[in-house]
């Protein structure tokens, strides 16, 4: 298992989360319906087919460019919050990850950091709002916390996918602070949080990706 990554794993990152988010887009839907308007499949389907589109088209060499290009296609082209928020985390995670054709553990680890970060900064998110802060933050704690147990890059993001999955399933029971779904207060109980679910997606991507 190499202990780099460089821009064909990135670009096989973004195919499998454009594939994932496809192929949810329903589940997807239907989690937003119940607390939300009902848009966040289309929403993130729309994104990413349009993020792949992008990358395809282009011939990114290096880690930031390819990153950015993800991130500035997700803004223009998502209406919702979700599209600012996802657009942010691979825009800040392109700046810090900078022209390297290669990151490292270390280097993908800041990198994820600073799009939780950049997410932070945008939305106010805190823990436990019910948000995709849920699942991303226990994902990257995780990252980094596989890393300092002398883990490789796969096991990173193994151990980030599980914990993204965790995060997701523990917003059913919270109350919605932030965004559309805190309009229905209490009612907002008992459902998984649309945006967990495709952080949670992101997460098993990144960790298949690395697999190859
Ligand atoms: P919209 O809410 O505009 O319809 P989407 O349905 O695409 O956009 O995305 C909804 C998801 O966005 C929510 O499930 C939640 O995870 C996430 N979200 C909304 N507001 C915030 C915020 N302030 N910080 C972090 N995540 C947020
Ligand atoms: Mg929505």
């Amino acid at each position: 298992m190499p202990d780099t990554i460089d821009t064909a794993v990135l670009t096989d990152w973004v195919h499998r989360f454009r594939d994932a988010v496809t192929d949810k887009r329903e589940w997807l839907t239907e989690l937003d319906s119940a607390i939300g308007d009902a848009d966040h499949g289309a929403n993130m389907a729309r994104g990413m087919t349009a993020a792949v589109a992008k990358i395809d088209a282009g011939s990114a060499s290096t880690c930031d460019e390819l990153l950015k290009s993800v991130g500035m296609t997700l803004v223009s082209s998502v209406g919702g919050a979700s599209g600012p928020l996802y657009g942010t985390f691979f825009l800040r995670m392109g700046m810090t990850a900078g022209a390297a054709a290669e990151l490292d553990g270390a280097g993908l680890a800041s990198a994820l950091r600073a799009g939780l970060d950049g997410i932070v900064a945008r939305g106010k998110a805190e823990a436990g709002d019910k948000t995709l802060f849920d699942a991303m933050a226990p994902a990257v704690d995780a990252f980094d916390a596989a890393l300092g147990d002398g883990g490789d890059l796969a096991e990173a993001a193994l151990s980030a996918a599980d914990a993204a999955e965790s995060g997701r399933d523990a917003t059913a029971p919270l109350v919605a602070r932030k965004g559309r779904a805190s309009y229905l207060g209490e009612r907002s109980a008992g459902h998984l949080d649309p945006g967990a679910a495709s952080t949670a997606l992101l997460f098993r991507a990144l960790a298949d990706a690395i697999a190859g």
